[in-house]
């Protein structure tokens, strides 16, 4: 698997007019036709790209985010996130403000995005797209689903599947059709995040916002796109996240006090965390593995952006301020220490096996979201909490019936397959060995098909009643899954056998 480092990108806003009123010079320059940034005197830091008081949106959209947009269509995980000091330029750049009233010229990244992927998916007639769209802050330390502000903190949990993506259980997910729609979504999500008035930005974002789009293909033109059903046929699912983190601040500076003087306080440590993981990926002396993504909320949640199987970008912002030297040194010193961070993109391909490991995960949480209800069960005997378990039994349930159907069509082989070699069988001439192997496999068919009519019998009337319904849908789909393994594990064998009986060895 071939490593790539996170693309590190550093922008130096203009100085706004408060500034240039309050008389303040730029102490950070871009040195002409270089990829340098000149802090102060004579610190030089050298970045993947580099960004002038002067450069437009539409530039840093061009440079670093439309060749993630290309990953994100053929299959890769990408995120781009903004780091910096409060009033550096991040939401700016990123596009998370209000959305509706900003100019063409001066829109972020995120709408720039999205107007990108729908026009993509337009010239891409021959293949099937789903779009899912999320958006979550972590605010002191919490998330918040701002999709679905009535979610409870307690829903919201981060997880790791199966092949260590992180993913958030619980987080409301919009299936969407159009640019539009997206843009809606992120105008309400952005609505709902926590800003505020301090001394250094007039709308400082108090949390940090993670804007998730999935996309789910798979071609139209195949047999299994026939029936119109997704699960039969290969598909790819690939996600981007848009990280607008809150800024970096000093209490002094601020003039933080009270509430706001307590978020400081939780978004510094939350940014510290993310510093002390950065450090650890970039520093190429170090000799433990051990990286502290656990010391945060937003740590955890760029685990697979930094040092993961995802493409990054890091946009650093920068005030040119002399007012702002010592932040602006501090950000161009992680951003330097995180070019040294290496990932590892992957192709997110979901071929049948890997449903079947999405199947196992889900029955995982689902026996999880069962314990935890008859824990709390016990002291309130209040047994059934917001859908979130039944719409997973539902959706599984679904998965299970297209299960079924692929396993028929599994059955239908077999039989084919099993009067072929018995026809075969007296006609060719076999060794020991082959006879033996072709008896195995006479008998493990016999084994089938004995269970086989016992599988299409539905899923009613089983299990006991008494464990609750919930239980005993996690032990139906276990039993179904199993099924659908054991017949796939068949449908192999004969393809094997027949390759081995028309190449004659
Ligand atoms: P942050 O999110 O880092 O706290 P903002 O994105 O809110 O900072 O920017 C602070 C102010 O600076 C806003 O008024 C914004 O419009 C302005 N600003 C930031 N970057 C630029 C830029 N590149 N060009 C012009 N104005 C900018
Ligand atoms: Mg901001």
């Amino acid at each position: 698997m071939e490593e790539i480092p996170v693309k590190v990108a550093v922008r130096i806003r203009p100085l706004l007019c408060k500034e240039v009123l309050h008389n303040h010079q730029v102490c950070v320059r871009v040195i002409p036709n270089t990829q340098q940034i000149i802090i102060g005197r004579d610190r030089i830091f050298t970045f993947d790209f580099v960004f002038g008081k002067s450069s437009t949106q539409d530039e840093v959209y061009n440079t670093c985010i439309k060749p993630l947009v290309l990953s994100l269509i053929e299959g890769y995980n990408v995120t781009v996130f903004a780091y910096g000091q409060t009033g550096s330029g991040k939401t700016y750049t990123i596009g998370g403000g209000h959305v509706a009233s900003v100019v063409e010229g001066q829109k972020g990244i995120i709408p720039r995005a999205i107007q990108e992927i729908f026009q993509n998916i337009s010239e891409n007639p021959s293949t099937d797209f789903k779009i899912k769209v999320s958006y979550i802050e972590v605010y002191k330390e919490d998330l918040r689903d701002l999709l679905e502000l009535e979610t409870s903190v307690k829903d919201l949990h981060i997880r790791e599947d199966e092949k260590g993506n992180t993913v958030i259980v619980g987080a409301k997910e919009c299936q969407v059709e159009s640019a539009d729609e997206v843009m809606s979504l992120l105008e309400m999500g952005n609505a709902a995040r926590r800003t505020s008035t301090t001394q250094m930005n007039e709308h400082s974002s108090r949390s940090h916002a993670i804007f998730t789009i999935s996309i789910c293909q798979a071609e139209k033109n195949t047999e299994a796109a026939k029936d119109g059903s997704w699960s039969s046929r290969q598909h790819i699912v690939s996600k981007f996240h848009f990280v607008d983190l809150a800024g970096s601040e000093r209490v002094t500076k601020t003039g933080n006090t009270g509430e706001r003087f307590k978020e400081s306080i939780q978004i510094n440590s939350g940014l510290l965390a993310l510093g002390n993981v950065i450090s650890a990926l970039g520093d190429p002396r170090r000799k433990s593995s051990h990286i502290p993504y656990r010391d945060a909320k937003i740590t955890r949640l760029l685990k697979d952006s930094l040092g993961g199987t995802a493409k990054t970008v890091m946009i650093t912002c920068v005030s040119p301020s002399s007012f702002n030297f010592d932040e602006s040194l501090n950000s161009l010193k992680y951003a330097n220490r995180a070019r040294n961070i290496r990932n590892k993109p992957t192709l997110n391909f979901s071929p049948e096996s890997d449903r079947m490991d999405e199947m196992e995960f889900e029955i995982k949480l689902l026996r999880e979201a069962l314990q935890s209800q008859q824990a709390s069960n016990s002291q309130t005997s209040q047994i059934h909490r917001e859908g979130t378990p039944d719409n997973r039994i539902l959706s599984l349930e679904e998965q299970v019936a297209q299960l079924q159907g692929e396993c028929l069509g599994y059955q239908h082989c077999i039989e084919e397959a099993f009067t072929l070699l018995v026809e075969l069988k007296d006609t060719v001439s076999l060794n020991q060995k082959q006879q033996q192997k072709l008896q195995e496999w006479f008998n493990m068919t016999q084994e089938v098909r004995k269970v086989i009519p016992s599988s299409f019998r539905g899923s009613c009337g089983m299990g006991n009643l008494e464990e609750g319904p919930q239980h005993i849908r996690v032990n139906q789909l276990k039993r179904e899954l199993k099924k659908c393994q054991v017949h796939r594990h068949c449908f192999y064998k004969i393809t094997c056998l027949r390759t081995k009986f028309i190449w004659g060895h």
